[in-house]
């Protein structure tokens, strides 16, 4: 019998048969009019998806490109903000430095939440800004921020607001139009529940004006040359079609389970994995609170290194975790909860983390995390 495989990382995450399945499907010619069907849908979709009117352009690319996407349309010679508290906020940082921005940090110790007071203050002190970025799924600390008061503090000051949602579009809730963000970058491998390679950025009249003036640094990237040949069902270039028919399908599921369906069992995951945890007698990196539904993250035991946790979970039983990324690493392992997860999932990956600690001479509490993570995920009130 192969190897059964789990994969509980927070992305690339596990995909439901009926993606794989489209997938398999017989490949479409870009320019095809079948294609172009699946094309509309899967845009239209997308829409819905982001909670926007706003064009959802799409890239063949990993998440990070639809990042750069905003600072090569937006970045040359501009005044930037990033709330930075993490791995993800650095990439903001590392990829507006590439694009010429003027950059500005409102920096936080790696899993700290970020808070609107703050961003507020160093806008009212640096007096114009014509962009803030934030990242609303902190992947590598397990935070998710308020990106509705972040984005609110960032357009009273008059900025346009970039998200990166890469790990949070379809797991938590993000309300593109009635948050006024103007930029929201994302990707398919995570809660939308689709294999790599496909980037996403969410784009608003505003962006679209702003990036109108000013002169694209990628001829890949560049916004204006993708929003038309989008309008017309004509990609600029050659899309993964197979990975847009496989998106398509899994939209079509989410959407069918309706996304505040889907938000509130994100939420009810996130219950059960810290409910799990803390009755091991494991300590919590990420905040214990509802909102952070997306990764939890744990800190191993002292003398005891998270590398191996990891490794320990993959040699004995096929499964992947993420370890801690940065100064993080071998310090804490991540649990993704996003996208195609049930509780049964959440009870998989804490049994076999207790089995691996236990190997590796962790004092550990045995037998009692999976029912406390059932407890959980059943329970209407968030779990102290
Ligand atoms: N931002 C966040 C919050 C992420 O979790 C990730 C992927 N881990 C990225 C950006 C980068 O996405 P990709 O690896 O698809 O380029």
């Amino acid at each position: 019998m192969p190897e059964k495989k789990y994969l509980f990382t927070p992305g690339p995450t596990p995909v439901p048969p009926q993606v794989l399945a489209a997938l398999g499907e017989p490949v479409l010619h870009h320019r095809g009019p079948d294609f172009g069907v699946v094309y509309e849908r899967c845009l239209a979709r997308l829409q819905e998806v982001y909670r926007t009117r706003a064009d959802v352009l799409m890239f063949t690319a990993s998440g990070t490109a639809a990042m750069e996407s905003v600072a090569a349309n937006l970045g040359a010679g501009s005044r930037a903000v990033v709330v930075s508290a993490g791995s993800f906020g650095e990439r903001w940082e590392g990829i507006l430095a590439v694009h010429g921005a003027d950059v500005d940090v409102v920096r936080y110790e790696w899993g700290e939440t970020p808070r609107a007071d703050d961003l507020a203050a160093r806008l009212a002190e640096l007096g114009g800004t014509d962009l803030v970025f934030l990242t609303q799924s902190e992947t590598s600390t397990g935070v998710v921020a308020d990106v509705q008061s972040l984005a609110a503090a960032a357009k009273a000051a008059g900025a346009l607001v970039a998200v990166d949602a890469v790990s949070s579009l379809g797991a938590v809730p993000l309300e593109t139009d009635a948050w006024g963000l103007d930029a929201v970058a994302s990707g398919s491998q995570k809660a939308l529940m689709t294999p790599p390679g496909l980037a996403l950025c969410a784009v608003s009249e505003a962006a679209l004006a702003a990036a109108a003036g000013k002169t694209s640094r990628s001829y890949f990237l560049d916004w204006a040359r993708t929003q038309k040949a989008q309008a017309k069902l004509d990609a600029p270039f050659t899309p993964a079609t197979s990975l847009v028919v496989a998106l398509d399908v899994a939209l079509g599921l989410l959407l069918d389970e309706g996304l505040d369906a889907a938000f509130e069992r994100h939420v009810r995951l996130g219950r059960a994995a810290r409910a799990g945890v803390k009755a091991m007698g494991l300590e919590l990196f990420s905040p214990d609170e509802d909102r952070s539904s997306v990764v939890t993250a744990v800190r191993v035991p002292d003398g005891i290194d998270s590398g191996d946790v990891v490794k320990g979970l993959r040699t004995r039983f096929g499964m992947t975790m993420a370890n801690g990324q940065g100064h993080l690493k071998g310090k804490i392992f991540r649990i993704g909860h996003i996208g195609w997860f049930d509780v049964f999932d959440i009870t998989t990956a804490l049994a076999a983390t207790e089995l691996v600690l236990a190997d590796l001479g962790a004092d550990v509490e045995r037998g009692v995390a999976v029912q406390a993570a059932l407890d959980a995920f059943e329970s209407t009130t968030p779990v102290a």
